[in-house]
């Protein structure tokens, strides 16, 4: 599972920035979704030795004036999800009292929290650091978010202190692994128990923390899968029911681990923003999709029309991925949903030759050519497959980087239907020779 570093500190010291360095966020889609708890973003860190999640509490203090205390309750918040953090401070403003605060009520924590001093270019290292020692939480580290100075060995150093778990890296299951993502009470669970069957899981409630991995195989005709998270599958088992907070920490973990994740939603209900910033997460992490819309069972014609209208505009980024409506309750349609996981699965890993992708291209340019800029028009002129799962495209030609993004669309929808690529995202990159 996933390590988790938590970024604290006072509002304006650069955590968000510092937050968008080490997501390098592909789209800005998991920022632009509401929904989710307002005091804090989560994303994927890809800087440094290995992934993690990375929480930040940016919204600390936006949009009411930052109470000390909340200030400091917010961050103990976070903290307690986290298994390191690092506090971050003002390099340019100095040490002030507030930052006193936070490292006292960081001190008296058993985790370890590194101290970055942010802001730190164009000022020598031993200068801007000089008086944060003060805070007696270690070495300062001088850094730079704008600028992405520092931040490496940061990452590096901070990792270092949470041990990578035995079997962490290169599972040997078989199969394909599958993740439920979804709001609390959409059907998960049941979804599962359906993939499952009764027996397995009685076998599968062992008791869990937040980096305790549960996987559980099951097969369907011929193919094997392994399911991934997941508390619904522990759940069941308990007597009381009860409706569990989102864990977003634990969803990120469930995407990160899949290959394929299934995106539930409630249909009695409608599309949510939270449905939306849920779904965000699992896009913006680049994974093979199938949206599955439950409850299906029972719900007048007038809301089917309906959420499947809300389907189209609260989930436009999803439009790659094949819909389905189930009754995870009868078993309706559950069966056909690990058809198109596996079909999202296989698309994520086509082979793309080049002279296949660079015939496509000539068609796709032939048919709509690029817009003229300046007078001058913009040449694509080949294309290679720069990588798998998701399918990355990479179009050579002169002056490609002004490829508006209507084009740039118009591109990834051409190639989505020539080679048949439903269930996964698709990434284009534009390269010029000159
Ligand atoms: P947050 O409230 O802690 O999330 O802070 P932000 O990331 O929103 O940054 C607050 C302000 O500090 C913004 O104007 C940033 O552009 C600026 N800032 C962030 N990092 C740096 C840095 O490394 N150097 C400088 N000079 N400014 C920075
Ligand atoms: P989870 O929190 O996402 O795991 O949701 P659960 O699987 O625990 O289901 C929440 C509630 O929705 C339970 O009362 C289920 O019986 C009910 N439910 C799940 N699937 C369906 C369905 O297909 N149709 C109907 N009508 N109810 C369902």
């Amino acid at each position: 599972m996933l390590p988790v570093v938590a970024l604290l500190g006072r509002p304006n010291v650069g955590k968000s920035t510092l937050f968008n360095q080490l997501t390098r966020s592909r789209d800005a889609l998991v920022a632009d979704s509401p929904g989710l708890t307002r005091d804090r973003q989560y994303g994927i860190g890809r800087v440094g030795p290995r992934p993690f999640i990375v929480i930040d509490t940016g919204g600390i203090g936006e949009a009411e004036r930052p109470v000390e205390e909340l200030m400091e309750q917010q961050s103990l918040r976070a903290l307690e999800e986290a298994d390191i953090a690092i506090f971050v401070v003002d390099g340019r403003q100095g040490l002030t009292p507030a930052d006193e605060q936070l490292a006292r009520a960081f001190r008296k924590q058993s985790r370890t929290v590194l101290l970055a001093v942010n802001k730190a270019e164009g000022q020598s290292r031993d200068e801007v650091t000089a008086e944060f020692h003060a805070l007696a939480l270690g070495e300062p580290r001088a850094i730079s978010a704008t600028l992405g100075r520092g931040i490496q060995p940061l990452i590096e150093d901070a990792l270092s202190h949470v041990p990578e778990l035995e079997g962490e890296q290169g599972y040997n299951e078989d199969g394909i692994r599958v993740a439920v993502i979804g709001r609390p009470n959409v059907g998960k669970s049941t979804l599962i128990n359906r993939w499952l069957g009764e027996e397995r899981m009685v076998a599968s409630d062992e008791p869990g923390t937040t980096r305790d991995a549960v996987r559980v195989p099951f097969s369907r005709d011929g193919q094997d899968y392994v399911l991934v998270d997941t508390a619904g599958v522990r759940r069941r088992a308990r007597v009381h029911e009860y409706v569990e907070k989102l864990s977003v920490v634990k969803t990120l973990q469930a995407i990160e681990d899949a290959n394929v994740v299934v995106a539930l939603v409630d249909g009695s209900e409608g599309i949510t923003d939270q449905d939306a910033s849920i779904m965000g997460l699992a896009l913006e992490a680049g994974r093979a999709m199938v949206v599955a819309v439950n409850k299906w069972d029972g719900i007048a014609p007038d809301r089917r029309e309906r959420t499947k209208v809300e389907l189209d505009l609260k989930l436009p980024f999803l439009g790659f991925a094949k819909q389905h409506f189930i009754s995870a309750k009868h078993g309706t349609g559950v069966g056909e949903l690990l058809g198109s996981v596996n079909e999202a699965w296989e698309a994520a890993n086509r082979d793309l030759p080049t002279p296949v992708l660079t015939r496509a291209l000539e068609d796709a340019v032939s048919r709509h050519a690029p817009p003229l800029i300046r007078g001058h028009r913009i040449k694509l002129r080949y294309a290679h497959q720069g990588g798998k799962n998701p399918p990355l495209i990479v179009i050579h030609g002169n002056q490609t980087e002004r490829t508006p993004k209507a084009y740039r669309r118009y591109l990834e929808n051409y190639f989505r239907q020539t080679f048949d690529l439903q269930g996964t995202p698709i990434q284009i990159e534009f390269r010029s020779t000159e």
